[in-house]
């Protein structure tokens, strides 16, 4: 038997059951040393055939086996109605990523969405949540990963983990690749200081992105950023819808206090004490309002101890409701994470690069 690339491939049983073939699949090799959960998580790749796909053949399985586990997120659990505001990103991304997904026989030729996705925008703002979001309203297969840790935490190997991520992403289409921090790989800072190993994993991570760029394939590249700046422009070509993700509207903030409250039954604020809790908060983010409200909420329990009652004997009815003045002692301690000068950088270059439509 030739295997695609005119490579001799031993002849196996195709029993997706037999683990002890599995590696056998991947260029011949020895399944010495292996554990039996790296090569469950090679069986469940394997094809009808009990195949491993040709994309996976020649990649570490011990990476793999990373990527299926640590990287593939099998149920993110976020969707829009989680997310508080950013109408106009919904709107773009639902109309740019998500139907593209769900009907792909709609969405060719003329029609056929860009491939690659920058979300951008202060720390804290609901990026990710997006990123989650989309693989479960297109119901795609999410794969999260940090580009810092390409870089930090798997130093000389981030070129195949790259490969690897890649490759099992093209085994579970739809997929959604979310790459957090993706400036510190395709920074536009090259220099003296700039290592061979970064250079590499850089260019690997763009033949891949090229790779399903031009192709069938159904898979999403999104890029989240708090700082775009630091983007080369071979990062913007290929990033080709910029959506910029603001501060939340005072709106957004008043959703998220009353739905966090809410979910554990101790919202009892009014109207009045919502509007003055918006009017403090203006330049906080959605991360800096959860902070918030999880440092307001501890307020009646800190009272209640504060009056003598013993925390193993307090009970629920102990504790008055959360009001406005804890809002305010907690803002004390959470201040907002975000500069106004720091703002004004995203608006600049959200003029200059963002999709603003
Ligand atoms: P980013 O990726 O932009 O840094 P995340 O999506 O990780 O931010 O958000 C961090 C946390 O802040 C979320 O888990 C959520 O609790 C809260 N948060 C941020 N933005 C929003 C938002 N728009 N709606 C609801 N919660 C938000």
């Amino acid at each position: 038997r030739r295997g695609v690339r005119g490579n001799f491939v031993p002849p196996i049983r195709s029993n997706s059951t037999n683990s002890g073939n599995v590696t056998s699949r991947i260029a011949g090799k020895s399944d010495d040393g292996l554990d039996d959960s790296t090569k469950r998580c090679l069986e469940m790749l394997c094809g009808p055939d009990g195949e491993l796909p040709e994309k996976l053949r020649n990649l570490e399985p011990r990476l793999i086996e990373h990527v299926s586990n640590e990287i593939m997120d099998r149920d993110p659990n976020v969707h829009w109605d989680d997310i508080a505001g950013l109408e106009h990103a919904k709107k773009c991304v639902t109309e740019m990523v998500i139907w593209p997904l769900l009907r792909p026989d709609i969405f060719k030729g003329c029609r056929a969405p860009g491939r690659g996705l920058l979300l951008f925008g202060p720390p804290g703002t609901g990026k990710t949540m997006i990123g989650k979001a989309i693989a479960g309203e297109a119901k795609a297969t999410f794969f999260y990963i940090s580009a810092s840790s390409l870089t930090s935490k798997w130093i000389g190997e981030g070129e195949k983990l790259v490969r690897a991520l890649f490759g099992v992403a093209s085994c579970r289409q739809p997929a959604v690749i979310f790459v957090d921090e993706i400036d510190s790989l395709l920074s536009q800072r090259k220099s003296e200081g700039e290592h061979e190993s970064s250079r590499r994993l850089k260019t690997q991570f763009l033949i891949e992105m090229e790779g399903f760029d031009s192709g069938s394939e159904q898979i999403l590249l999104i890029g989240a950023t708090n700082r775009p700046q630091e983007l080369d422009e071979a990062a913007r070509r290929r990033l080709t819808k910029r959506l910029y993700i603001p501060l939340p509207s005072s709106e957004a903030r008043a959703w998220i206090v009353r739905n966090l409250l809410e979910k554990d039954g101790l919202f009892k604020l009014s109207e009045d004490d919502i509007n003055a809790i918006c009017k403090l908060t203006l330049g906080y983010s959605g991360s800096d309002m959860k902070n918030l409200v999880k440092d307001a909420s501890m307020g009646p329990l800190r009272e209640a101890l504060r009056q003598g009652i013993e925390i193993t004997k307090l009970k629920k009815e102990d504790m008055r409701a959360v009001m406005l003045q804890d809002f305010e002692t907690a803002m004390q301690e959470v201040r907002p994470s975000v500069s106004s000068n720091e703002l004004g950088i995203y608006e600049e270059w959200n003029k200059q690069f963002g999709s603003l439509a």
